[in-house]
């Protein structure tokens, strides 16, 4: 089966991280798993865009703005969506610190809206990323589709909501990397639909070996692997 990997990143993440890729080691390990596309941002844009005209069928721009920049980040948005052939905005929180709904991220949804762009979120760290937050601003902009990247992330009491918010919002999409619990996959098939969670690994943070591993053990059906693995995940590419 070819894989779509919807969570990667390039460049250099110093403390408390100390990790790094690039270009040709991620295209190294795509190719170790079967990965045919990879979703990619990293907080200098400039190192995504190299590595989408190094690769353009395999590798996904998706652009990072911090909405404490204010309009000049809205304005750069939009250049590298419509300029260079970026696919979605990434926007984090935790490292930018912000809050999901503050005020100051609205423009940036507007212009998501006018975009037809995906919005992804980092969430699962309290105070600013919790899965809540990013439902309020999803009641907010119910045309926009919002991933919520590691549904929750470590705590099962995020994770939960993540999936009870994802279950009350049509527009919210779950990325699975970093988040423990197999189970709660085979849940969002079982009781939200088939086709709202997605596969990712977060290199260079995670291997995929092991965030394959855990899709392996979910106990879904083959049809609802395939969805998991690539097909869910092909309408943001
Ligand atoms: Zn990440």
């Amino acid at each position: 089966m070819k894989l779509i990997d919807a969570h990667t990143h390039l460049g250099y993440w110093g403390h408390p991280f100390n990790v790094e890729s690039n270009a040709e080691g991620l295209i190294a390990l795509m190719d170790k798993f079967n990965v045919e596309k990879s979703l990619c941002s990293y907080l200098d844009n400039k190192v995504v865009e190299d590595a989408v005209k190094k690769y353009p069928d395999r590798i996904i721009g998706q652009v990072w703005e911090d909405p404490n920049q204010g309009q000049a980040a809205v304005d750069d948005m939009r250049h590298h969506i419509k300029d260079l052939g970026f696919r979605g905005l990434k926007l984090h929180p935790l490292i930018n610190g912000f809050v999901a709904n503050a005020p100051i991220v609205y423009p940036f949804m507007e212009e998501a809206r006018s975009l037809n762009i995906p919005v992804f979120f980092h969430t699962g760290h309290p105070p600013y990323s919790l899965p809540w937050a990013v439902g309020e601003l999803a009641r907010d902009f119910p045309d926009v589709r919002i991933v919520m990247v590691h549904m929750g992330h470590g705590h099962a009491v995020y994770i939960q909501s993540a999936v009870e918010t994802a279950k009350k919002l049509p527009n919210i999409y779950l990325e699975t990397s970093g988040m423990p619990m197999h189970t709660k996959i085979k849940e969002v098939f079982d009781t939200i639909g088939e086709d709202r969670v997605m596969y990712g690994s977060d290199i260079p943070f995670h291997d995929p070996s092991v965030e394959l591993q855990r899709m392996k053990v979910t106990g879904i059906t083959d049809a609802q692997m395939q969805k998991l693995l690539h097909d869910n995940a092909l309408s943001f590419c």
